[in-house]
């Protein structure tokens, strides 16, 4: 690709107000680049970071418009934009990570079928429609049923036993196809942030690896423990993601290790991740300052660790029980996204602790079972 580098003070767009796009605000920030952004919140965690908001739906036409006339470049901070929305934008503005990569991961059955045309190993899976003769599905079981369109934190997925329980939740597949995922008996889920710089040089973040709740991320241990065989195989699978999407922008990687230390792509994210949130801390460059770089086709300097990190997810009431602590805790690097609602298991923020000795000082408090 090999482009021209966009240069403070231009504005950049962020389709979407959460908490990814408050971290992506920050650093353009940081180095000197307007920010505006579109959300329906009036007031979301981006807002709160930047120079304006428009207040729309992410497919309101007119306000994408009204977004690309006063922006350099888009970018987005989810994959649920609408692809029909933005291609009318085409000849407005620049969309430095493409159409082709919205396209692919925006959907589980493309995503999948992406991968498994480029010979990335994934988890078996079959695509389940209203028409499936589910007699043939058995391979698959026990499983998990996912809708391709529209998931995020175990949001539209069920575990499925039976095909029986297939025909129970139909509704996943009435609008669109599902898929089928045999359930894996993974020994790690681990996952890596990469991207290509304004150079087209490859740069993958160290491994993390990650435990969830009810679905859900709640902690990244990084840099994950694992053999050379298994992060040979990571690297291989990010740099061939990097090349095969041509790739701008920061791709999230979620993978699976099994006992003989197979490594499977989960899913895939075309933006920062969860799970990169230490970079912030423990890293010579974020991948809040990598996605920013990459966009704006800036170069990005080797990536370096300094510290080993521990990130915690603070979901629902977590966040006001980490608040109450945060005098005890002059270690913590804590994160409060400024969401107005606490819901159960809502991202509302996160902790950061980097070296050996805060890991382990924190481990037992940060489990947080409260
Ligand atoms: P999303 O992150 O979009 O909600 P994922 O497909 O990543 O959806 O699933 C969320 C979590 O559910 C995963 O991180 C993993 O813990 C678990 N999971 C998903 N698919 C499988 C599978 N095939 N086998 C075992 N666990 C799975
Ligand atoms: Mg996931």
């Amino acid at each position: 690709m090999n482009k021209a580098p966009i240069l403070p003070p231009a504005t950049i767009g962020i389709i979407g107000g959460g908490q990814l796009g408050q971290m992506l605000a920050q650093s353009a920030k940081t180095m000197g680049y307007h920010v505006g952004i579109l959300d329906p919140i009036p007031d979301c965690p981006a807002a709160q970071v930047s120079d304006f908001q428009i207040i729309a739906a992410y497919d309101d036409q007119v306000a994408l418009k009204k977004l690309a006339n006063k922006c350099a470049l888009l970018t987005y901070e989810f994959e649920n934009v609408s692809l029909i929305a933005l291609e009318t934008l085409k000849n407005d503005v620049s969309l430095p990570q493409g159409l082709r990569l919205l396209a692919i991961t925006q959907n589980r059955l493309v995503e999948k079928n992406f991968l498994r045309a480029n010979d990335i190993p994934t988890v078996p899976f079959t695509e389940i429609q209203a028409t499936t003769d589910l007699t043939t599905v058995g391979a698959y079981l026990p499983g998990i049923l996912k809708t391709t369109v529209g998931g995020y934190d175990g949001h539209g997925q069920v575990d499925i036993a039976n095909t029986t329980m297939i025909t129970t939740h139909a509704q996943l597949y009435q609008q669109a196809p599902a898929i089928l995922e045999k359930r894996l008996a993974f020994v790690q889920e681990i996952s890596v942030m990469v991207t290509q710089d304004g150079l087209d040089q490859v740069h993958i973040w160290p491994i993390a690896e990650n435990k969830h709740e009810q679905h859900v991320l709640k902690t990244s241990l990084i840099p994950a423990q694992v053999s050379p065989k298994v992060a040979s195989q990571v690297t291989q699978i990010a740099t061939k993601l990097a090349k095969k999407l041509d790739l701008r922008g920061v791709l999230g990687v979620e993978m699976f290790v099994t006992a003989d230390e197979q490594v499977l792509v989960n899913e895939l994210a075309p933006r920062p991740h969860n799970s990169g949130h230490y970079s912030i801390e423990a890293m010579n460059v974020s991948q809040f300052e990598g996605h920013i770089r990459s966009i704006t086709n800036l170069p990005i300097a080797p990536l370096k660790l300094y510290q080993p990190a521990l990130m915690v997810n603070l979901l629902g009431e977590q966040l006001t029980h980490a608040r109450n602590e945060l005098s005890h805790h002059p270690e913590w690097h804590f994160h409060d996204y400024g969401k107005a609602q606490i819901r159960p298991l809502r991202k509302l923020g996160h902790i950061t602790v980097i070296g050996t000795n805060a890991i382990n000082h924190n481990k037992n408090w940060l489990k947080m079972d409260k």
